[in-house]
């Protein structure tokens, strides 16, 4: 049988449409289940935390000992170096490589020396503000994968507003979170840093003022307490063996607890939003 060339082009539309009919339905059939099955398999959200903790250690750069903590331990501490020490970029690489955010733990003033340091290596309120751009040039390019900063001494630079907005206007400038270390209860930091626009928190429980792994531990309990009353707490410790030891101890056993351990930078981020 022959087709005339009017039939033979009304088959190919007919045929043409069904084809169309045919893809319509299984392009929907197949959008559907991507959908039910995106739906059925969305993961349950996590539990909120009961609380959010983050922990500084301080005072690294002397030796390269506590690198080997680094490696084990599995919660994200802040590792705190202070500048041109001679391991002090050996620290930096192991804490980036070891997923640690690495801070500049700055030297300013305090009241009272109760070490030596070398001529201008701490940032003191009788420096202009070009001698202080330029110190803090020189810490935080020592420092590589530098995130932030907090304060090594610094009872008296903390209380000078002057100071203290000369140093936030060049962290504002870069980018750079400042954490008070908190050696002084005249510190006017919280205020200076508002008004400069530096990413701020301060610090709440010290953890090991004492050498003593009970003292230690207690003052982890603070930190647990804090953060199960106001949401969050940021703890302040030291490259030091005993610190170490509890980190390991009781850092999982705080994360079975509920306490979730985030970075400095999620922590600041977390209490903005409070
Ligand atoms: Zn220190």
């Amino acid at each position: 049988m022959s087709l005339t060339k009017s039939q033979f082009s009304k088959r190919n539309i007919i045929i043409g449409v069904g084809i169309f009919c045919v893809a319509s339905l299984v392009v929907a059939f197949a959008l559907k289940s991507i959908r039910t099955n995106s739906l059925t398999q969305t993961p349950k959200a996590a539990p909120e935390p009961i609380g959010r903790i983050a922990i500084i250690l301080d005072d690294w750069g002397y030796n390269s000992k506590g690198c080997a903590f680094l490696e084990k331990i599995d919660i994200p501490v802040a590792v705190s170096i202070l500048p041109e020490l001679h391991y002090s970029q050996d620290m930096a690489r192991c804490a980036h490589q070891n997923n640690k955010e690495v801070m500049l733990h700055l030297p300013l003033e305090p009241h009272k020396f109760s070490e030596t340091y070398p001529d201008g290596y701490v940032i003191l309120s009788s420096m202009t503000k070009d001698e202080v751009f330029a110190h803090l040039d020189k810490f935080f390019k020592n420092i590589p994968f530098v995130v932030g900063a907090n304060n090594h001494m610094g009872s008296k630079a903390t209380e000078n507003r002057e100071l203290m907005k000369t140093i936030f206007s060049y962290l504002h400038k870069n980018n750079f979170f400042f954490i008070d270390s908190l050696v002084s209860s005249d510190s006017i930091c919280e205020s200076v840093a508002q008004g400069e626009g530096v990413s701020f928190l301060r610090r709440n429980v010290f953890l090991d003022n004492e050498a003593n792994s009970e003292y230690i531990k207690g003052q982890l309990d603070q930190l647990a307490k804090r953060a199960r009353k106001y949401g969050f707490a940021l703890g302040i410790g030291h490259d030091r063996p005993l610190t170490q030891k509890a980190l390991l101890e009781y850092g999982q056993e705080m994360k079975n607890q509920g306490f979730d351990f985030v970075t400095v930078k999620e922590l600041i981020d977390y209490a903005k939003k409070k």
